[in-house]
């Protein structure tokens, strides 16, 4: 497609209807558990390959999702089972308590 065309609009990845959200790179939940909320006043920073330093006001923020998107039932509903297992597992793996070695 030229650019006089227009650039097509992103599909979401996982049905191909128009993607009208995004999806967190890392979870929100686990962002969440590990940092306290963010605010304009009290930032985070992200880094990447790309970025250094970016401000992060609230765990909404577009910086922490990623390129592709979904449509708003894909993400809210199609792949929300494995969101909840996700968050199942991360927070297993963040609170469990190694057996000791004899
Ligand atoms: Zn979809």
């Amino acid at each position: 497609m030229s650019s006089a065309q227009g650039a097509a609009a992103p599909k979401c990845w996982v049905c191909g209807d128009p993607a009208t959200s995004g999806e967190h790179g890392i979870k929100k939940s686990d962002l969440a558990a590990v940092f306290a909320k963010p605010s304009q006043q009290n930032p985070l920073f992200h880094h990447s390959h790309t970025h250094t330093n970016v401000r992060i006001g609230n765990f909404n923020s577009d910086v922490l999702k990623l390129p592709s998107g979904l449509c708003a039932k894909c993400n809210n509903e199609t792949t929300q089972p494995y969101d909840t297992a996700w968050a199942k597992f991360s927070e297993h793996a963040r609170t469990r308590t190694p057996r000791r070695l004899a």
